[in-house]
């Protein structure tokens, strides 16, 4: 779960240093330190970072431990392994490895003239191409089946099909499902924890994802539910007409 780095150096490097900021692009999440070093946590599917007092019992799956001298600890806890923390020893090095990983940021810097930019040419579908951080950072499944409900787009549409006003609307949704997420405090399907170990409320208010066989919120048609690639996507047959 260490990629670049280990527990030996994380402790040369980051003991008696203060955190400077946090900040997140794409689905990564970035500390950084006084001295500009970086460490940028990835949940992945099951991680779940806790900011808890010290004298908290640690659970059975708590891979690191960062004390901070509040007598709070930050750790990161994670049962099925796939999350990852990685150390940078300056912004240079951190950009280079986001840099070589993410495209735009979906909540920062997309907008539908930027989102056209990005369609021309690309005779793809739409879903895996918005679950392709390369092409467009920190949409996820659930988030993009949520987005292509309300655009009213079929998961399937060729990406370079899309017309300007639909690509606004999706510039748009994409952006709305987001932050909306970020305003209920996450989706919690599973295992997802806020960092004091709340669980987020989102999942109370999806249109599309996990739905299939009820009805969809605008129209009343059964949800439906199809495979592209190794993920699942859920649209509804009537607002997200076939291509
Ligand atoms: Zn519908």
């Amino acid at each position: 779960m260490l990629p670049n780095t280990s527990e030996a150096e994380l402790q040369s490097v980051l003991i008696g240093h203060t955190v400077a900021s946090v900040d997140r692009r794409g689905k990564y999440l970035l500390i950084g330190f006084d001295d500009d070093a970086w460490v940028t946590v990835h949940r992945k599917m099951s991680g779940n970072l806790l900011l808890v007092p010290r004298s908290t019992e640690r659970s059975l799956h708590t891979h690191l431990v960062v004390g901070l001298d509040n007598d709070m600890d930050l750790r990161f806890v994670d049962p099925r392994k796939f999350g990852r923390v990685n150390l940078f020893r300056s912004s240079v090095e951190l950009n280079d490895f986001l840099a070589e990983r993410l495209g735009p940021d979906s909540l920062v810097d997309l907008d539908a003239a930027l989102l056209a930019e990005k369609l021309k040419g690309r005779s793809g579908r739409i879903k895996p191409l918005l679950l392709d951080q390369a092409f467009v950072a920190g949409v996820g499944n659930l988030y993009a089946d949520e987005a292509l409900w309300e655009a009213k787009l079929h998961p399937l549409r060729a990406a370079n099909s899309l017309a300007p006003d639909e690509i606004g609307r999706l510039a748009e949704a994409i952006k709305h499902v987001l932050t909306q997420g970020i305003e209920r405090r996450g989706t919690s399907f599973s295992s997802y924890r806020d960092s004091d170990g709340t669980p987020g409320e989102n999942q109370e208010f999806l249109n599309a994802y996990g739905r299939e066989g009820q009805a969809c919120p605008r129209c009343g048609t059964p949800i439906r539910r199809i495979q592209i690639g190794q993920r699942s996507s859920a649209f509804c047959p009537q607002c997200q007409p076939v291509p």
